[in-house]
């Protein structure tokens, strides 16, 4: 089977094709720019390569209820030539087959749980620490949407106390990605957040909202594992502080044998950076009759 999978981000778009087993025979990154710009050379790239169904994985807020009218669209992003945009539309006219179609990060958990460390679980979380945060859910065989998807990383937080910083989401000030994406510790500490490796206080703040997220996330879906991605946590010594901190801040009420194993439930992404475009392969492959 020849699958398309496109991983579409607000910075590039990367495009590949493979198979319903994850594997990626060869994959092309296109800057994104306007849709008049961007969509021909996609969808040319996908023409000629014969594709039986492509999946997209694709930056947000979009429409992924196929009841909607505007299902498939990209709703209403900041990267305004893209707002209310029929993405999924403009591929099944140009390619004439299946669009499977859903958020990066439910892209990124679907690619964990089929192909990766997350198999035979029933309920996954993964989370995106970068530009911004983002969370997809995995329960029980399927991806949650809801009445649109979760928005997990605009959670409301409890500030710790010796954070003077006022936050950086434009709608909430001090939500998870107001305290805790990369552009906020880049702008409450004043440099690059890789130019603070070796600065402590910068990792065990951020390992303390990151657990405080993820606390709550425990409290309300009840995963059996979580998956950490995205460019901050390339730090890895954030990985111990978290798992320190969401024990302390679950405090005992919750005993699972997961939770007393906190170096396998809280983990890396398994898949070498390819659990979003695995993902979307899997909802191309879903995405056919
Ligand atoms: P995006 O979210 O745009 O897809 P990334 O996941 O790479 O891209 O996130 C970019 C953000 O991650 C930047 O704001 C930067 O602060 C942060 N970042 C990138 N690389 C590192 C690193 N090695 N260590 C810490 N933070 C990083
Ligand atoms: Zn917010």
């Amino acid at each position: 089977m020849i699958l398309g999978a496109l991983e579409a981000g607000g910075t590039k778009m990367v495009c590949a094709i493979g198979d319903e087993n994850g594997n990626i025979f060869e994959q092309v990154s296109i800057p994104t720019e306007t849709p008049e710009i961007t969509m021909p050379k996609m969808i040319s790239y996908f023409k000629e390569k014969g594709i039986e169904a492509l999946g997209i994985g694709c930056f947000g807020p979009i429409d992924p209820d196929p009841d909607s009218d505007t299902y498939g669209y990209i709703t209403s992003t900041p990267k305004l030539a893209w707002a209310n945009y029929n993405i999924v539309g403009a591929f099944r006219d140009a390619l004439e087959c299946p669009v499977g179609f859903d958020t990066d990060v439910n892209g990124s958990v679907l690619g964990e749980v089929t192909f990766g460390q997350a198999k035979g679980k029933k309920c996954v979380v993964y989370v995106t620490i970068g530009t911004g945060v983002g969370a997809g859910i995995y329960i029980e065989g399927r991806l949650l949407h809801g009445m649109l998807h979760p928005e997990a990383g605009h959670i409301l937080m409890k500030k710790r106390a010796d954070d003077t910083y006022g936050g950086k989401c434009p709608y909430h000030k001090t939500c998870m990605e107001g305290l805790a994406a990369g552009p906020a510790i880049e702008e409450r500490w004043g440099k690059k957040a890789i130019e603070l490796k070796d600065n402590q206080a910068v990792w065990d703040l951020e390992a303390y909202y990151i657990a405080q997220a993820l606390a709550n996330y425990i409290l309300i879906l009840s995963p059996d594992m979580i998956i950490l991605g995205g460019g901050v946590m390339h730090q890895e010594q954030l990985f111990p502080l978290i798992r320190k901190y969401v024990t302390e801040m679950l405090n005992g009420y919750i005993k699972t044998e997961e939770l007393a194993d906190m170096d396998h439930y809280i983990v890396p992404a398994s898949l070498h950076d390819d659990q979003g475009i695995m993902g979307c392969l899997e909802l191309a492959r879903r995405s056919m009759p």
